[in-house]
């Protein structure tokens, strides 16, 4: 299970100043109407990991062919053992296939959405207030009708760009074993190999309060491991205690955890996004963040910063027990108790240094430490001068006065199965959220219109960018 977070960039309530022009861009009237059509489509197609994405993927398909894609640029992959799971890669071919092609990403599934928690139908799009609501509005459907109505738009246009195009539509990003992605780069490497990846999936723009907030372009995520800690004892009746008790020992450890901070580490990454998130604050809160976008980290910044929750989680790898369980009756002694420990990790660290870490915390050797989930460890991509430029430009094109800042994402995206095969990913999601609202993986999950329409417009003049003039 993934979560997408890309809001919440900022601390407290400050007052925030106006960073621009708050109006949006729009495609022209047809593709509008041919991208509200496509999402209710795909929305309306239930994508959740046991019903697969091969409809959703044929539907797409049928559209691409629909808009004049010849059958030749358009690959539809069903993963052999999982035969529900369909991905469909769309190539925008370009003269000279001698530049390394771009490599859009957009994964089909959605999460699990149960119509009685629901106040609306989750498959199906219905608009109510001024909002459209349905499974995957946010993550990721409408990214996926951006970017597959910019290749329409394109191929329509006559646009033949300067090296290849490619969108791969994918499977089981949230949730299952038969990750797209992963599975494409294992088995059809030639199909989605490319010089850098944008996904949509992370980074982009959020409103706070109303206003436009700085755009982060997602260069790295925290890495996820998992531990359990486990102890053993002999056991016994209970109505003789023993000084040494499995749950006792267990619990006294867990709270030596819970006061224990990791030390702070900054990278590359998380400097440059604090120091435009700085730009958007004020006071101590302000002059704290310019303080931790440097080198060498002013430790007395970053403890106040640490307050907030979600600024700690920036500033240092967090680990936090998420589970327990023990005993076998309720008249015994305990011989076993468990938790398990949930890790983050400040791409630096390693699961081996965390691990240490953690046993010298819980300081006690009768606390067994495994891993229960291994970390994936995936390399930041490099903030790349020329390309940060090309998205810069984009971005302020499409939304004046709005500033470009890489990103870090505390949560998990297909691009660190991109990253770990040495093809550096960008995550610039189109569709611009609300901090306050982020319904993604929740309940009556929903986007404003306006908004998706500029993304349909932003995701179209990236593509052009990107597809203009080899880099
Ligand atoms: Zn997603």
């Amino acid at each position: 299970m993934k979560l997408r977070i890309l809001t919440g960039l900022l601390a407290g309530a400050a007052l925030l100043h106006q960073t621009g022009a708050q109006a949006g861009i729009l495609p022209p009237p047809g593709d509008q109407a041919l991208a509200h059509d496509l999402l209710s489509e795909l929305i309306s197609i239930n994508t959740v990991h046991e019903q697969g994405t091969l409809r959703a993927a044929q539907a797409l398909k049928a559209r691409f062919l629909a808009a004049g894609f010849p059958e030749s640029d358009l690959t539809l992959v069903v993963i052999p053992e999982h035969p529900n799971q369909g991905q469909l890669i769309v190539r925008l071919p370009s003269k000279s296939p001698k530049a390394k092609p771009v490599l859009w990403l957009g994964h089909l599934d959605v999460v699990e959405a149960r119509p009685e928690d629901w106040t609306v139908p989750p498959f199906k799009l219905t608009e109510r207030d001024g909002w459209w609501y349905g499974r995957g509005t946010q993550d990721m459907k409408a990214d996926d009708v951006a970017v597959a109505i910019s290749l329409i738009r394109l191929k329509r246009e006559g646009f033949v760009p300067d090296r290849d195009l490619i969108a791969a539509f994918t499977s089981d990003e949230e949730s299952g074993d038969a990750n797209g992605v992963d599975w494409l780069l294992k088995n059809r490497r030639e199909l989605v190999d490319a010089a850098f990846v944008i996904n949509p999936d992370a980074g982009g723009g959020a409103f706070k309060q109303g206003v436009r907030q700085a755009y982060g372009i997602q260069t790295s995520e925290k890495v996820y491991v998992t531990f359990q800690a486990e102890v053993t004892n002999k056991g016994g009746h209970s109505s003789i205690p023993e000084p040494d008790n499995a749950i006792y020992r267990l619990a006294e450890g867990l709270g030596r955890l819970s006061r224990f901070h990791f030390p702070v580490e900054t990278t590359p990454t998380t400097r440059g996004m604090f120091a435009v998130n700085a730009t958007q604050e004020t006071g101590q809160t302000a002059a704290d963040m310019v303080a931790v976008s440097k080198l060498p980290t002013d430790l007395a910044a970053a403890e106040r910063l640490s307050q907030t929750p979600r600024l700690a989680s920036r500033l240092r790898t967090t680990c936090v027990a998420t589970q327990i369980s023990g005993g076998h009756a309720e008249n015994a002694l305990p011989q076993r108790a468990r938790a398990s420990i949930q890790c983050r990790m400040i791409p630096v660290d390693t699961e081996a240094q965390v691990k240490a870490r953690l046993e010298e915390v819980l300081a006690d050797p009768d606390i067994k430490l495994t891993v229960l989930v291994p970390s994936a460890p995936a390399p930041d991509s490099p903030t790349d001068p020329n390309l940060f430029k090309r998205f810069g430009q984009v971005v302020a094109a499409s939304w004046p006065g709005i500033q470009i800042m890489p990103h870090m994402d505390l949560g998990a995206s297909d691009s660190i199965f991109t990253r770990v095969n040495g093809i550096p990913s960008y995550g610039l999601s189109t569709i611009w959220t609300d901090a306050e609202d982020n319904r993604a993986h929740g309940r009556d999950e929903r986007i404003r219109p306006e908004r998706f329409y500029e993304g349909v417009e932003f995701s179209y003049r990236l593509m052009k960018a990107l597809g203009t003039s080899g880099k």
